[in-house]
C-alpha cells in the first residue's frame, strides 16, 4: 500500500493542543501521526512503517484494514448509515445472540452501547437499580471509564482527578475500607489479602451494597492478573449477601488472555459473572460497546432504554464480521500460542537487565514493569525513553495510566500476531531497553 503523505506533524500538534486536551504529551516527545495501517502495521504521514504492539489501545482485535472487516462496514454504509433503534435491526440481532451465547451468562440479555465507559454506566445503573443500593465496591488501581458514575469507581486518582461521582464507592484493599471516591488512596499493588478485605467490608456495610465489579485482568493498572482463585472466593461471599458481580471485560474479552474467551473463566470456580460488560476489540476500531445481564437484571432497565447509537447498523456489521473472523481463524488460540511465545520472548530479552522488574501477562497482554535499578522504584522515566527507543525502531508500544503504573510498558498486539512479528517485536524491544 502507498504511504500517505501529509504535512508536518510538529503543526497538527500545535494545532491540537491549541483547541483539545493535551494527552499526546503522555505518550511521545515528538508527535506521531498515523495515517493507515494493514495487519499488524500501521504508518505515519511520513511513510515510515511501524509493528502495532498497542492495536489502537486494544481497539484493532483482529488486524487493520481486515478486509472482511472494511467490506461489511462499506456494505452496509451504502445501504444505510442508522434507521433508528425503534425499528427492527437484523445484524443487530444477530450480533446479540452470539454474544449472548458466547458470554456463558445463563438467559442472557444483550445492550449495545458506543463505548466501555457507557457499558459500565450501565451496568452499574442495572446494579444499583436491581439491588437498590447506590453501593459499589471496586478495585484498586481499576480503570472502567470517563463518565461520572466511571470515574467513582476508578480505583487510582491520577487517571481521574475529579470526586463528583453520584455513586458511593468502597474500595477494597489491604483491610482498610476507604469511602470513595478518592478518599486516603494512593498507588497501589493490585488487591493481596483481599477475600478477607472483603469479607471485612461487607461487615461493616452491612452487605448493603450493589455490586463488585472488576476487571479480570488491570488494563490501564498495568496488566495485572489478580491471584488465581480470588473471584472464585469473592463469589461465595457476594453470593452470601446477594450482590452482584460485573466483570469489566473491556480489555480482556474476545479470546485476549489466550486460555479463555473472557477473562472471568481464568476463575472459572466462580461461575459466570452476574453481568459484563465489553467495548473495544469486538468493533475491530469502530465503537461498540455493551452489557450482558442476566435477564432478571436486564429487565430492571426501563422499556424506554434506547442508545441512539448504540448498536448502530455499522459497528453490527463490524462487529459481526469481526467475530466471524476471530472465530474462523481461532484468534483465541493464536493468542495463546504466540502470546505465550512473545512473554518467553520478552522474559528472555529482560533478564538481567535491572531496569525490568517484571514481565507479566496472559496470552496477548503482557505487561513490562521498569524500575530504577538501583532504587527499584517505578522508573516512569525509563518507560518514556523505551517508549521513544522502540518507536525509533520501528516498534509501537503502549504504557500504564498514570503514577506508577505508567512505569509498566503495555504491549496488547492484534490477535492475528505472527510468530515472525512476535520475534521482530522482541528483538527491537530489546533493542530499545538496552
Ligand atoms: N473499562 C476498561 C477495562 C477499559 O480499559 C476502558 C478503556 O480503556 C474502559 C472501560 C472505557 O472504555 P471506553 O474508552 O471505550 O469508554
Amino acid at each position: 500500500m502507498n504511504a500517505r503523505h501529509t504535512a508536518d506533524p510538529e503543526s497538527l500538534f500545535q494545532r491540537h493542543r491549541a483547541v483539545l486536551p493535551d494527552w499526546l504529551a503522555l505518550y511521545y516527545d515528538r508527535p506521531l501521526e498515523i495515517t493507515h495501517g494493514e495487519g499488524r502495521h500501521v504508518w505515519d504521514g511520513e511513510g515510515n512503517r511501524y509493528l502495532d504492539f498497542f492495536g489502537g489501545i486494544l481497539t484493532t482485535m483482529t488486524a487493520h484494514a481486515l478486509p472482511e472487516v472494511t467490506k461489511a462496514v462499506s456494505e452496509q454504509a451504502g445501504r444505510i448509515l442508522h434507521s433508528s433503534t425503534l425499528y427492527l435491526d437484523r445484524p443487530m440481532v444477530e450480533l446479540a445472540e452470539r454474544i449472548a451465547a458466547l458470554s456463558g451468562i445463563p438467559d442472557a440479555r444483550v445492550f449495545f452501547t458506543t463505548s466501555g465507559t457507557e457499558a459500565n454506566d450501565t451496568a452499574l445503573l442495572l446494579a444499583t437499580t436491581y439491588r437498590r443500593s447506590n453501593q459499589i465496591l471496586a478495585l484498586r488501581n481499576s480503570y472502567h471509564g470517563r463518565s461520572f458514575s466511571a470515574v467513582g469507581i476508578t480505583g487510582n486518582r491520577s487517571w481521574s482527578p475529579t470526586s463528583l461521582s453520584p455513586l458511593q464507592t468502597l474500595y477494597v484493599h489491604g483491610g482498610v475500607r476507604t469511602r470513595g471516591p478518592y478518599a486516603a488512596l494512593d498507588d497501589a499493588e493490585f488487591i493481596d489479602a483481599c477475600t478477607a478485605d472483603l469479607v471485612d467490608m461487607l461487615g461493616q456495610t452491612g452487605g448493603d451494597v450493589a455490586a463488585l465489579i472488576a476487571e479480570p485482568v488491570q488494563g490501564v493498572g498495568g496488566f495485572t492478573s489478580p491471584p488465581d482463585g480470588l473471584f472464585a472466593a469473592f463469589r461465595e461471599v457476594l453470593r452470601e449477601h446477594g450482590i452482584l458481580w460485573i466483570s469489566d471485560e473491556v480489555q480482556t474479552g474476545w479470546g485476549r488472555t489466550g486460555e479463555h474467551f473472557w477473562g472471568w473463566q481464568a476463575h472459572d470456580q466462580a461461575g459466570p459473572p452476574d453481568m459484563l460488560t465489553f467495548a473495544k476489540g469486538i468493533g475491530n476500531g469502530m465503537s461498540i460497546g455493551g452489557v450482558v445481564a442476566r435477564a432478571e437484571v436486564m429487565n430492571c432497565l426501563p422499556a424506554n432504554s434506547i442508545s441512539t447509537f448504540g448498536g448502530s447498523p455499522v459497528t453490527m456489521a463490524a462487529g459481526n464480521a469481526n467475530l466471524n473472523y476471530l472465530l474462523e481463524h481461532d484468534l483465541q488460540g493464536n493468542a495463546r500460542r504466540v502470546g505465550g511465545l512473545l512473554l518467553e520472548r520478552l522474559r528472555a530479552v529482560s533478564a538481567g537487565l535491572g531496569v525490568v522488574r517484571e514481565v507479566r501477562g496472559r496470552g496477548l497482554m503482557a505487561g513490562v514493569e521498569l524500575v530504577e535499578p538501583h532504587s527499584g522504584a517505578p522508573s516512569l522515566r525509563a518507560a518514556s525513553l523505551v517508549l521513544e527507543a522502540a518507536r525509533e525502531r520501528g516498534l509501537l508500544i503502549g504504557k500504564g495510566g498514570g503514577h506508577a503504573t505508567a512505569s509498566v510498558l503495555r504491549i496488547a498486539p492484534p490477535l492475528s500476531l505472527t510468530v515472525a512479528e512476535a520475534e521482530e517485536g522482541a528483538e527491537i524491544l530489546e533493542q530499545a531497553l538496552r
